[in-house]
């Protein structure tokens, strides 16, 4: 990653001085650069479209409940990769702005857990964490050892029932856990953030769009961070083309000295 400084608009530098509190919503291009495949686009894991819709398929509550071991190959593939990275320049920075500013809000789809092992606090991975796990059966919830990830292949037994684990994220075909929507809807809804940024997501899934278009529509300021157009750059204040991990750390240092 260059470490080449980004070159902020004047007037964006101007309004960041003024910021008291932010809600950001990052995506899958925030992990790529800590070496965690994007699942779309270019270089995603669902480039390959046929291996792309197997992964889909094998990520998707009617496979969970047939064949969960073949859910549970894939999950345990993704937890690996997460395992073995760490968290980059836009991780990192983020957790600056929630140190410097009043009111910080993280929405996340990524599941990685990245952001929390950087040290973001007030977050909401709304898609869940491949590492985490929950018994159906019994209520339990854990976390999957490193030893225990390191060739899983097949449905994990729970610890205190002996029950079969599911892997705790939402899966295709999934409705989203009821108390992140909640936390979701009082942090982007009911009391909004001054400044909404996006980063490093092409924002396909409605409830990520609806923040940046709704604040956009009440013309309260947002940027949207990342390398190539998405369906929102027209709908945003500032759209500034580059990686996560080169402008978030701009933004953060001008946020960070006031
Ligand atoms: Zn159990």
């Amino acid at each position: 990653m260059s470490a080449a400084p980004f070159a902020l608009p004047a007037d964006l530098l101007a309004y960041l001085r003024t910021v008291k509190s932010i809600g950001v919503i990052t995506g899958a291009g925030v992990s790529a650069e800590s070496g965690i495949q994007t699942y779309r686009g270019r270089g995603g894991l669902y480039d390959d479209e046929g291996e792309g819709e197997r992964t889909v398929e094998a990520l998707s509550a009617p496979t969970l409940r047939r064949d969960p071991d073949r859910t549970w190959r894939v999950v345990a593939d993704l937890a690996r990769r997460a395992l073995a990275a760490q968290p980059g320049a836009a991780h990192t920075a983020l957790v600056g702005l929630e140190q410097a500013l009043d009111r910080f809000i993280l929405l996340s789809q990524n599941m990685d857990g990245l952001h929390r092992l950087a040290g973001s606090r007030n977050r909401i991975d709304i898609h869940g964490d491949v590492r985490d796990v929950r018994c159906e059966s019994c209520g339990y919830r854990g976390e999957l050892a490193p030893e225990t990830l390191q060739g899983l292949q097949a449905t994990p037994p729970c610890p205190a029932c002996g029950a079969g684990l599911r892997p705790d994220v939402v899966l295709f075909g999934e409705i989203l856990p009821t108390a992140k929507v909640e936390q979701m809807l009082a942090e982007f809804y009911e009391d909004p953030p001054e400044l909404l940024l996006i980063a490093g997501t092409s924002a396909a899934f409605p409830y990520i769009v609806e923040p940046v278009l709704r604040a956009a529509r009440a013309g309260r300021p947002t940027i949207e961070v990342n390398p190539e157009e998405t369906d929102l750059s027209p709908h945003v204040r500032w759209s500034l083309r580059g990686p996560a991990g080169v402008v978030l750390p701009a933004i953060a240092a001008v946020m960070s000295t006031g």
